[in-house]
């Protein structure tokens, strides 16, 4: 048998995220984005999921091949464009649609032999100082880009800071608004935070949303909205089996470092994850779990291969008990991810991004 660990990913919650990002931004073209291989979940595992998107957006080339590969014949963006000349063959040939955020990328397209021009998305540096032209070259960018024969259709974009906290994305609308009034060509703005807070105000849906972590499942602005309060279902759950039980009596510890001390009897199992599965080991004791659907704790250190939960108050679990560490049990109680995460340190995303090679994934259409 093999080590009883499995990651799940779930079709119908690909489907149903979906869905909730085109509900708050009706109307705009939705780009599912699958860079990291799907956050981690796997491109091709969520192909069938997310098909219903407009186009996939992702940023490694290799990662467009495959989304062609599986047949899919509409709109791939390259979020970061291309990083060499050659990028650019590959995109005649596969029709990708690429980002543009620096003058080198526009010489290089003004060098690139292609029989069909090419649509691209000029990228505006409108404060998260990552990528693309400052307000006052976006305009001569445009300008430059227009007059190149290698290019059709140019379309305009950001990225917003802030779309998830408090500051916001005001400052950042303000800038990219003046900076284009006058420009033609469709727009994209928005990320998952930005879709789900700020898409009803005017103007900031805009043609494509860029939904990446809410199609997953997790809450794009934890802890003031939880995955649930959005109503997004996990996309990936973790669970891994009870191998052994331990009776611990006042005093004993728990695993490297003896970080946990009992200080009356208790019961606690020891589970198939550890941090070779891509479990953080920075999780303290008190991360929570579900064992057999039901809520509890990890106790001490998180060792390579292993993890320990507390029994205590679960005598019914015991060795083969199905234990969720992050994702949907078997009963349908739901751990979010965003809940481990923050007992890590961290967001949902470096969890799922983290998922080891040697977890076996299933996919499963319900
Ligand atoms: C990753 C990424 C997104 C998606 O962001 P989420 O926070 O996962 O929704 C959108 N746009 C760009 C440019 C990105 O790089």
């Amino acid at each position: 048998m093999p080590r009883p660990i499995q990651a799940t990913i779930h079709t119908a919650a690909l489907r149903h995220n979906l869905g909730l990002a085109r509900q708050a931004a009706p109307d705009a073209q939705a780009w599912a984005v699958v860079k990291a291989n799907a956050y981690g979940h796997g491109i091709e595992r969520v192909f069938e999921g997310l098909r219903g998107a407009d186009g996939f957006a992702l940023l490694d080339l290799g990662e467009a091949e495959r989304v062609r590969a599986l047949g899919w014949r509409g709109p791939i963006l390259l979020l970061e464009g291309a990083f060499e000349a050659r990028d650019l063959e590959l995109c005649s040939r596969l029709h990708l649609w690429h980002t543009v955020h620096c003058d080198e990328q526009i010489d290089m397209l003004a060098l690139h032999k292609t029989h069909e021009p090419h649509r691209v998305f000029l990228k505006m540096n409108s404060g998260m100082n990552r990528l693309g032209f400052a307000p006052q070259r976006f305009r001569s960018a445009w300008t430059r880009l227009n007059a190149l024969p290698q290019v059709d259709e140019i379309s305009l974009m950001t990225h917003f800071s802030d779309a998830d906290g408090d500051k916001g994305i005001a400052a950042q609308m303000a800038r990219f608004e003046e900076a284009t009034r006058d420009l033609p060509g469709e727009r994209s703005l928005c990320n998952s935070a930005a879709t789900l807070r700020h898409a009803h105000q005017a103007g900031v849906k805009a043609d494509w949303i860029r939904p990446g972590i809410a199609l997953y499942g997790s809450s794009p602005d934890f802890p003031a909205h939880s995955a649930a309060g959005w109503d997004l279902k996990p996309a990936m759950s973790l669970h891994a089996n009870i191998m052994a039980v331990q009776h611990l009596q006042v005093g004993d510890s728990v695993g490297y470092g003896s970080s946990f001390v009992a200080d009356h009897a208790m019961r606690i199992g020891v589970v198939a994850c550890g941090y070779a599965d891509g479990y953080p080991r920075i999780c303290p004791t008190g991360t929570p779990v579900l064992v057999d659907g039901v809520r509890g704790r990890t106790l001490g250190r998180v060792s390579m291969d292993m993890l320990a939960v507390d029994l205590s108050a679960m005598p019914a679990a015991g060795v083969g008990s199905q234990v969720t560490l992050w994702g949907q049990a078997a009963n349908g109680t739901v751990l979010s991810i965003d809940e481990v995460a923050q007992a890590a340190g961290t967001v949902g995303y470096e969890l799922m991004c983290a998922l080891a090679q040697r977890v076996p994934v299933q996919v499963a259409e319900d």
